[in-house]
């Protein structure tokens, strides 16, 4: 085996004891005062392993599997969903409305575990701030979604009473928003792991689809929400026609804005999802290694 990766000279005091603290990589104990060729007093894992960085080739291979597994269903569930949108179009006159709101509900809770895994949080505490992360805005937001879906469909399926449909419109543009901040999020979360890996144009690419994919959607929301309450609060009436047709010029370049942001979206998630999985295989000879000292390299 090559050279022990050193630690950054002030690392250890004297006595070769940590003298920073540092977290434990697999379950974020502070090993401060301890040997560097010691073992975690809480899991076991050599210490060694947790004085070498934030980067996600040092970090616990499990987790880093966890969050590749998490991206793999994220972009399925994308061509899911698109397959599934292409055939409701066709379909459409075939399949109830009941049994299409349940093919999206079942696609929904399939990406909410996606999202939920690569959300895990780092064993290691790392990009763990002591009040928000981004990582748990996501997961907020991811929950408001699921939650605020039966309300959708109560919202398609009647003409429920006046007061009733306002209450209903606002819980829906209230999740719209709570939605609109997840994505903000998420692309947060994707810099910081672009950066851990790292990669400095994935985390720049991920920054510019933060906010133009963001504000694009929230155009399409605006959009949505005037319909909709043009439609709920004045049926018929004449008076929303021009609202309604104004906004109409705005779709179609918010249209061509959203393909391709999305596109940019996907492309993303697939190089980040291969630069981590390639992370995790090397994270997981560098573990085997040093809990397994004797064991053969591969
Ligand atoms: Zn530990």
């Amino acid at each position: 085996m090559s050279a022990e990766p050193q630690a950054a000279p002030g690392h250890v005091d004297a006595q070769g004891a940590l003298a920073i603290d540092v977290q434990c990589k697999n379950c974020a104990y502070n090993l401060r005062g301890l040997r560097e060729d010691g073992r975690c007093p809480e899991c076991g894992t050599p210490i060694g392993l947790s004085t070498r960085g934030d980067l996600l080739c040092y970090a616990n291979p499990d987790w880093l599997d966890k969050v590749a597994l998490g991206l793999k269903i994220i972009l399925y569930m994308v061509v899911v969903s698109i397959i599934v949108g292409g055939l409701a179009v066709v379909l459409a006159k075939l399949l109830s409305p009941m049994f299409a709101r349940s093919l999206s509900f079942l696609a929904s809770l399939i990406s909410f575990y996606g999202v939920w895994l690569m959300t895990e949080p780092d064993p290691g505490g790392i990009g763990e701030d002591p009040n928000i992360t981004a990582r748990k805005v996501v997961r907020i937001s991811l929950v408001v979604g699921l939650v605020s879906q039966p309300v959708q469909a109560l919202m398609a399926v009647g003409s429920p009473r006046r007061g009733v449909a306002m209450i209903l419109v606002a819980i829906i543009i209230a999740a719209t928003l709570v939605g609109l901040v997840g994505e903000f999020a998420k692309f947060i979360y994707y810099e910081r792991l672009a950066r851990r890996i790292p990669d400095e144009m994935l985390a720049k690419r991920a920054r510019f689809l933060k906010w133009a994919l963001t504000i694009t959607l929230g155009i399409f929301g605006i959009i949505g929400g005037i319909m909709v309450l043009a439609r709920g609060l004045a049926p018929g009436s004449a008076a929303a026609l021009p609202a309604v047709g104004a906004l109409g010029c705005l779709v179609f370049p918010a249209l061509i804005a959203l393909v391709v942001f999305s596109i940019m979206t996907v492309t993303l998630l697939v190089r980040l999802r291969r630069a981590i999985s390639e992370q995790a295989r090397v994270a997981r000879s560098t573990w085997a290694a040093a809990v397994n000292p004797a064991a053969p390299q591969t």
